[in-house]
Parts: C-alpha cells; structure tokens; sequence
C-alpha cells in the first residue's frame, strides 16, 4: 500500500520564474487544481505524490516532488547584498531548507532562453556543498534552441542536463527514465510494481431507489466508446460485473440488483429490493448514490444514504436527470445538503445519463477520492491537535489525552478520553470537521472512536 511505501524525494529549485510550476504539472499531471497540503509541512512547499512511470520500466517509483519556491527568499538571491547570515530566516525558507535537507534528488531548473545567470550559478553551488544529488533541467527550450543550447552552460557539465520545453511536453521521457533508475539504486523502497496496481480495477457500487436512472447510468458509462473487458459473474447476490478501461485505468461496474439485466427485460419485472443491492457494498471502492435530481430527495434516498454511510465506503452523489432542472446548480446543491447534512463532505456531480452529459467528471473525482482516502494523519500532528484541545474544550468535562488513526479504511482516528461518555455529538462533530479541514478525506466517512483510559494508567495523569 502506498503509505507505507518511502517515497523518493524531490525538490524542484530554481530563480523566480524560470518554470518550476509548469514543470511540476508535467510530472504529476492534470491534477494540478486539486493538489494537496500534506500535513506538516508548511503551505510555502508545493508538494504532491504520485507514480512516477516511464516507457521503459516496468517499476515505477513513488515520488513525493515539492517546489521549493521559497529557496527565492534565499538572501543570496535577493537584489540587496546588505543581509547577513545571521539574518532571521522566513518560514518559506525555512521551509525550503527543511525540504532540501530530507531531499533524495534536487531538480535544478534553468531558464534555457538566456546564458546562466550568476543567480542560478550561486543556487547550483549551494546546492553542491549541500552534497546534493542534482540532474538540471533547461526549460522552455524549444524547437531551433535545441542545437546550441548545451554549449552556453560548459559550467554545468559534470552534471547530468536536460531539455525541455513544458509548453510542448518535450523531454521530459527521458528525465522520468533516469529519475526511476537513480530512486531504484539509490532507494529500493520506493519501488512500485505499478502492473499489479493498474491491474486491479476500481469497484464502482450504483445504488438509488428504483427509477432514479442506474440502469441508465451503467449504459451510458459502458457506451459504445468504452473497451469493455469483460463481464463475469458477480462475487455477491446475483450480480453481474463488467471490467473496463478508460485510458489505461481499470475499472468494474457492479450491476447491482440486476440494473442491466431489468433493462433488457422490461422495466419493473424484476425490481429487486434495494436491500439485496447494498450487500455488495463490501466488494465496492466508491459508492454512487443516485438521486432523481427531478423528483428530488425523498425518504427511501435518505435511507439508502444511511445505508453507505454506515459501509464506511467512499461515496459520491449523483444528482441525474439534470437535463429535467432548471434550478440554479448551487441552489440546488444547497438544498441537498440541507437534507443530507450527514453526508457533508460527500461530493455531488450533476449529470444526465440519459443525454450522456457530465459523466465525465466522475473519472477524475474518483481518482482524487481515492488519494485523499490514503492520507494517513501523523500521531505527533494528532497529538498536537489534541493538546490544543486540552486548552479550549471542557465544557461537558470531556478530557482527551491522546489521539492515533488506527484504520485507514475507513479513516478511523481513536481517542482516548477520561469518559467516553462525556464525549457530545457536538464535540464529535467539531472533532470531524477539525480533521476533515487538516486531512480532507474527501467522499470517505471517517470514524472516532472514544476509549476510556484503564485505570491503572489514569494513576499517572493530573
Ligand atoms: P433505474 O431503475 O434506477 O435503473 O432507472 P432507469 O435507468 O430504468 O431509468 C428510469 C427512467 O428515467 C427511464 O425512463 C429513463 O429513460 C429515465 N432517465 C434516466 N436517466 C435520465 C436522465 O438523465 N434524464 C432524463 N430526462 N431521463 C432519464
């Protein structure tokens, strides 16, 4: 599992405006919107994690990359000579240096449109007396720049370089090659076998009651445009599973409560009860629930809500029929979360299957779900929450002295407390939103679980 796997560290430096960001997207992919704060690590990092994969490994490596912008702060870099070392440092830079530090690889980025410039010279020597391993990235070199580019940076040259050009994604194959070879000699533990990982698909579970449009979603998902891979027997009750890709992800459609087989042989024939379907809730990684956005919400929605909530599976909401709606989207999604206040931090998507519109999205937001679902909280993090928590919470004598995540699927955090009967739906309820806002999770319930400290422990507290 990834987060248990050691990441390869990389930071990306380089002068403002040289083009860290638009290469960082380039390694880590069209998620840039959605990056992640990990936890900390201060907001001045740009960090991300993903698989880092080439054309010519059948590993990839698991790569934590940040971009070190606050190096810019760097008193050596700046304009005015007059600051000494002794100088307080920023948190950006203290951040930077933090990052550098703990760094397997530093990516050296260089503005390939002009010769080196005594900034990235002084950045390049810094770098160096650090010991760091360094690979150098010309960037935005293309088409004629090609050529002599290399001759102009002869300082350079026991290092290894690069050419790139982020706007025309040219070059970057061969730096994701000769990263993977340096992390899998230098760091073995962040080998993934990616084949595996790709190889087991994402369970997708459609839940909702009956007519609310699943057979309908299933088609439209499973249209002519998918590579279908196969259709075998399902694992629980009578369902049917379809294996497909999209791009080169692997996914699997369980067709609970027969909602294909009812559209072939007539609607309402066969309903089967809503129940039967949830049983194959424990084969699923990501929960659809979907609503008729025309009918609106009605108690057997809010049931069945109910019900995928307590799997402790990541859920998405699908709002269909949507083509039906005239309603503003964000009135309409406030509407729903005022019904569904249980669900809060459960994603709504709004689309027609019928009309094929708006499916889309779901890809990506899976995707994103699933990331955020392996975050795991830091104890020392955990536990400096819990101290803050001392000092502002006592209202209903509740005592909390020390918190741990003891499961990561669902996020479960435990905590133990003087009485766990003290413990108010209001102060679970601040205690949720607290973690949520530090470790999103998003789509995913998390759990708390409250124990009371033993007595023989409680001896030693105050
Ligand atoms: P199921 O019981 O949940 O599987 O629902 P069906 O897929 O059988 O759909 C029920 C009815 O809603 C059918 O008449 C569909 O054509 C219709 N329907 C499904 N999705 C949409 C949609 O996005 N827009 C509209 N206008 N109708 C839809």
């Amino acid at each position: 599992m990834q987060q248990h796997q050691v990441p390869f560290k990389v930071a990306l430096c380089g002068r403002p405006n040289v083009g860290k960001s638009s290469i960082f997207n380039r390694f880590c992919g069209r998620r840039k919107a959605l990056v992640l704060d990990l936890p900390g690590v201060t907001r001045d990092v740009r960090i991300d994690r993903f698989h880092l994969k080439s054309k010519g490994h059948n590993h990839a490596i698991w790569i934590e990359m940040a971009d070190l912008a606050g190096l810019e702060e760097l008193h050596f870099l700046k304009k005015s000579r007059k600051s000494s070392s002794a100088d307080l440092k920023t948190l950006a830079e203290e951040a930077a240096l933090q990052y550098l530090n703990e760094s397997d690889l530093v990516l050296l980025v260089i503005d390939g449109r002009s010769p080196l410039t005594p900034n990235d010279f002084e950045i390049y020597r810094f770098l160096k007396k650090a010991g760091k391993r360094i690979f150098i990235i010309l960037s935005k070199i293309e088409g004629q720049r090609k050529k002599d580019a290399l001759a102009e940076y002869a300082e350079l040259a026991e290092e290894k370089i690069f050419l790139t050009s982020a706007e025309e994604n040219e070059g970057f194959e061969r730096i994701k090659e000769e990263i993977i070879s340096f992390a899998e000699r230098q760091k073995p533990q962040s080998k993934v076998n990616v084949i595996e990982e790709s190889q087991k698909p994402l369970c997708i579970g459609i839940y909702g009651r009956p007519n609310t449009g699943k057979s309908t979603l299933v088609n439209s998902i499973l249209g002519q445009d998918r590579m279908i891979t196969s259709a075998v027997a399902g694992t629980t009750v009578d369902t049917i599973d379809t294996d497909f890709r999209i791009a080169e992800k692997a996914y699997r459609i369980l067709d609970t409560a027969g909602i294909r087989r009812k559209s072939k042989t007539e609607a309402g024939v066969e309903v089967l009860s809503v129940v039967q379907a949830l049983k194959s809730l424990q084969n699923v990684d990501v929960a659809l629930l979907v609503i008729d956005g025309f009918e609106g919400i009605m108690d057997q929605d809010e049931k069945i809500a109910g019900e995928l909530l307590k799997s402790g599976k990541p859920i998405v909401i699908v709002i269909n029929k949507w083509d039906l709606c005239k309603v503003p989207r964000k009135d309409y999604a406030d509407r729903v979360r005022e019904t569904l206040r249980f669900l809060e931090f459960v994603p709504l998507v709004f689309l027609s299957a019928k009309e094929n519109e708006g499916i889309e999205v779901l890809w990506d937001l899976f995707d994103e779900i699933l990331r955020q679902r392996k975050v795991i909280a830091p104890t020392p993090e955990l536990n400096r929450f819990v101290e803050l928590l001392e000092r502002s919470h006592h209202a209903s004598g509740a005592r909390v002295y020390y918190a741990t995540q003891t499961h990561d699927n669902p996020p479960t955090i435990t905590f133990m407390v003087n009485d766990p009967k003290k413990i108010h739906f209001d102060f679970e309820r601040y205690l949720k939103n607290e973690l949520r806002s530090r470790y999103g999770w998003m789509g995913s319930p998390i759990r708390l679980i409250f124990k009371a400290r033993t007595r023989s422990k409680s001896k030693y507290t105050k």
